[in-house]
Order: C-alpha cells, then sequence, then structure tokens
C-alpha cells in the first residue's frame, strides 16, 4: 500500500506496515534502554524547541521521514517515567500488553464514543469495567465510565453528586444552572487533591463551597472533624483512598456511614489507593470503599496502564448518565445507561478500554494483587534503607509512598535537586506538615529490590556530601 500524499524527499519506508514497525522498534530500544539511562537529563527547552520548530512548514513530509525527525527531536527530552527508578509524583510505567493494545488502538483508531462507532470498544470497556469493580471491591452494578485520568473522575464523580443533591433538593441543575440554586456543601478533608478544587470550580462551586475537614497526623480525615463540620442538606463529602504524600487511606467505613446518617453524597478520591483493595494485604484500608457513592481511580497510575486512563465510577448509573449523557433519552428499554459517552466528559475519545482491558488480562486477578504487594514492599524497603543511612521517616509507610528528610528544609531541597541531576533516580520535594521532604513513590512494575537500593544508595552518597 502506498501512502499518498508523498512529499517531497525520498521515501524511506514505503508503507504503512514498515513504519508501524519502525515506530516499534523505536519504542521498544527506548523502553530497552531504560534500566541504564540516566533517569531524567537536563534538558535545554531552546534546544528541544529548534529540533522541533523552525518555521510552519509549507508542503508536505514523506511520513517516514516525519517519523526519523520526531524521534531525533524528541530524544534528548524523554524522561524514564516508564523506568524501574522513576519515584516521582505517583508514576506508573506500561505493561507490555497495554502498551502494544494502545498501539492496536491507535492503529484500529475506533471512537470510543459509543458502541455503533465501535462495538468492540464498547465490549472490552463493559468487560474490563467489570474486571475493575470486582478488583477493586465496589458494587457489581455500579457504572464505570472510561475517562482521561483522576482529574476528569473527579469532575464527573463531583457532577453526578451535584446532580443527585440538587435534585433531592427539588433543582434541575442541568437545566437551570447554579444561579439561584441552594447552596451545596462540600465537606472536605484539608488534605484533599487539587484537583477536586480544579472540578469544584469547573462545576460552578467555587472552591469557597468547602466546608474544610481536618486531616489526622497521618493525612487521613479526622472522623470528629468530619462530623462537626456535616451540616443540612444539600451536601457532599469528599472522601480519599491514598494521600500523595503518605499514602494514608480515610476511614472509609465510618465516614461513609456518617455521612449518608447526614444525607450526604459521598465521592472517593482513590486515583491510586483504591488500588490497594485488589491486594489482599492492603485491602483493610479500604474497608466500606463499597459503601461511596461514587469513585475516581486512575489506570495510569499503578494499573500501569499507558496515558491517559482513569476511570468514574458510581454506585447510581442512572444519576451518572444523568448528569453527563450527551443527550435526554439515555435510557434503554432495559433500563440500562445505553452510551459510554453519556459516563464520560468527551465525546469521540480514543479507544481507551482495549490498554486496560490487556492490561488486566496480562495480569489477571493474581498480578494485580502482587503488583500492589510488590510495590509497598518495595516502598517499605526503601524507607528501611534511608532510615539505616540517618534519614528521618515521616510517614508510616502503609502503602507505596515514602516521605524523607536528612536534616532542614534548605539541605532537603539541596538533596532533591542533587538527586535529579545525579540521574540514578529521580523523586520530587513536597512540604509535608510545614516541613520539606523527599517524596518517593513506587508504582512501577519494573522495580525491583536492586533498583530500590540502587537508588537508595545513591541519596545516601549525596546526603552524605
Ligand atoms: C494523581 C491524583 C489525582 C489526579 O489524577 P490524574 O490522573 O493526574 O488526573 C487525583 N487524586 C489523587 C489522590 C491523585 O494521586
Amino acid at each position: 500500500m502506498s501512502l499518498r500524499p508523498r512529499g517531497p524527499t525520498v521515501a524511506l519506508v514505503d508503507d504503512l506496515r514498515d513504519l508501524l514497525t519502525r515506530a516499534a522498534e523505536l519504542a521498544a530500544a527506548h523502553r530497552a534502554g531504560l534500566a541504564d539511562r540516566p533517569v531524567a537529563r537536563p534538558a535545554d527547552p531552546a534546544v528541544l524547541r529548534a529540533a522541533f520548530g523552525g518555521p510552519l512548514p509549507a508542503g508536505p513530509a514523506d511520513p517516514a521521514s516525519v517519523l526519523e525527525e520526531l524521534a531525533r527531536a524528541a530524544e534528548p527530552g524523554l524522561v524514564a517515567t516508564a523506568g524501574p527508578r522513576f519515584f516521582g509524583f505517583v508514576i506508573g510505567g506500561a505493561l507490555p500488553a497495554a502498551t502494544a493494545a494502545d498501539v492496536l488502538a491507535a492503529g484500529w483508531d475506533q471512537n470510543g464514543f459509543n458502541a455503533v462507532l465501535s462495538p468492540a470498544a464498547a465490549a472490552a470497556e463493559e468487560v474490563a469495567g467489570a474486571w475493575l469493580k470486582e478488583l477493586l471491591g465496589l458494587p457489581a452494578t455500579a457504572s464505570a465510565g472510561f475517562v482521561t485520568g483522576g482529574q476528569a473522575a473527579n469532575t464527573v464523580g463531583l457532577a453526578a453528586a451535584r446532580h443527585h443533591v440538587l435534585a433531592e433538593a427539588g433543582w434541575d441543575v442541568e437545566r437551570d444552572g447554579l444561579a439561584g440554586a441552594p447552596r451545596v456543601r462540600v465537606v472536605a478533608s484539608e488534605e484533599r487533591h487539587a484537583t477536586i478544587d480544579r472540578a469544584l470550580r469547573l462545576l460552578g462551586f467555587g472552591t469557597r463551597a468547602v466546608e474544610p475537614v481536618r486531616a489526622r497526623p497521618d493525612g487521613a480525615i479526622d472522623v470528629q472533624d468530619l462530623e462537626r463540620a456535616l451540616g443540612d442538606r444539600p451536601q457532599i463529602v469528599c472522601l480519599q483512598a491514598g494521600n500523595v504524600n503518605t499514602g494514608a487511606c480515610d476511614d472509609l467505613r465510618t465516614a461513609c456511614e456518617l455521612a449518608h446518617r447526614h444525607g450526604a453524597w459521598v465521592h472517593v478520591d482513590g486515583a491510586f489507593g483504591l488500588w490497594a483493595a485488589a491486594n489482599p494485604g492492603t485491602a483493610a484500608l479500604l474497608d466500606g470503599a463499597e459503601l461511596a457513592d461514587s469513585w475516581a481511580c486512575d489506570g495510569h497510575k499503578w494499573l500501569n496502564v499507558p496515558y491517559d486512563s482513569g476511570f468514574a465510577f458510581c454506585a447510581h448509573p442512572e444519576v451518572h448518565a444523568e448528569a453527563i449523557a450527551y443527550r435526554a433519552a439515555y435510557l434503554t428499554g432495559a433500563g440500562e445507561v445505553s452510551g459510554m459517552g453519556d459516563l464520560t466528559l468527551e465525546s469521540s475519545r480514543r479507544a481507551r478500554g482495549f490498554a486496560v482491558w490487556a492490561a488486566l488480562r496480562e495480569l489477571g486477578r493474581d498480578g494485580v494483587a502482587e503488583l500492589v504487594d510488590r510495590c509497598c514492599r518495595l516502598a517499605r524497603r526503601f524507607a528501611a534503607a534511608l532510615a539505616a543511612g540517618g534519614a528521618e521517616i515521616a510517614n508510616d509507610v502503609v502503602l507505596n509512598q515514602v516521605l524523607a528528610s536528612f536534616g532542614d528544609d534548605a539541605r532537603t531541597d539541596a538533596l532533591v535537586r542533587a538527586i535529579q541531576l545525579d540521574g540514578t533516580c529521580w523523586l520530587g520535594g513536597t512540604t509535608w506538615r510545614g516541613r520539606r521532604y523527599l517524596r518517593i513513590s513506587v508504582s512501577n512494575w519494573l522495580t525491583t529490590e536492586a533498583d530500590v537500593d540502587r537508588s537508595a544508595a545513591a541519596i545516601l552518597r549525596l546526603a552524605g556530601r
């Protein structure tokens, strides 16, 4: 098959098969080199821009040379986030089958909007959605929207909450908006993730709608203070499974029961922490999670699916659809939500369920449990190695997050910079309870004990200078 239009340059590769093979070669070579290269090299933005830049090309180019040009331009600016020693933010890698599935999804070019555009994408998401609910301990009857990530999942969950609590108050927010509506109280921990605030802004609540609740020293919500903050309806309670600093999970059973006694909708942000439910060793942290009304979870963090991939679950599928639905008639005769496009913020979108299905098929129930367990075990190993070298560990390592300091804030920040420049591993700094810490997140399926030992040794070496 010949690609048209043909550019003015000599064709290096003249069909799509060769082009995809070459792309796969480049991607695989990148992955193969991840374990040995510096995790993040200092990249000069001006050099990168120049490599990508210059004037807007006047005419077409040969696809094969476009690919080579892209690979050359990008290479100095690629960060080994998919590799085994990237411990910054909360970042997963990408499992082999999930990566390949996303390549197929691009090749198939399926639109994930609905089952008419892609019966295959719809079926994959239905099956993967059911698998996810089972793994995460959520009700089998919940709806599952395949969204771009935790931000979108929190926005969808809070949109469903908004619909429900205002409908109960006799207000149709989809038709009439928020002007003149009863004021909705949003009760949320001071330790909520920043994406909750952005969702509240986007949904028209404004961040001043938040009634802040104190957190315990470990970062989980203070349930007594939650009780104090609860008031009259309409109200929404935001809980969290997996604090980005400490990994702490709210006492979901107590908090859900309390919130429901006050007639609140409960949304749980479990971007990475919800995965603790899939591992028998950590499942107790998520006790009571199933009692909530909506949940946000990420695929591209702990499940190690390529970007972008998250899940918006809702215990009340009809509420989910009424808040988000693309059109008014969203129910089929069977009382089921008709389309995946009624559960996500996008209409046309990548068929991202294929990669999720592939990751779950590759790992199975035991593989997911083992992945979560291993990351937690490696986080404890990391903390122990740093503590043995003189670090103060600020958190109880209940999950995959570790906070470490080696003295005052200035010293800790200087150490973070030194670690990032050294390139053995990558991690960021954070402020926790008024002090600066190194923040370590172990979320990658590739990370081994040797990676942790090598990284801890590098950190201790740099700390000793
Ligand atoms: C990462 C994270 C988010 C945001 O998720 P994205 O996928 O980056 O949009 C929200 N909440 C928590 C607790 C997170 O860790």
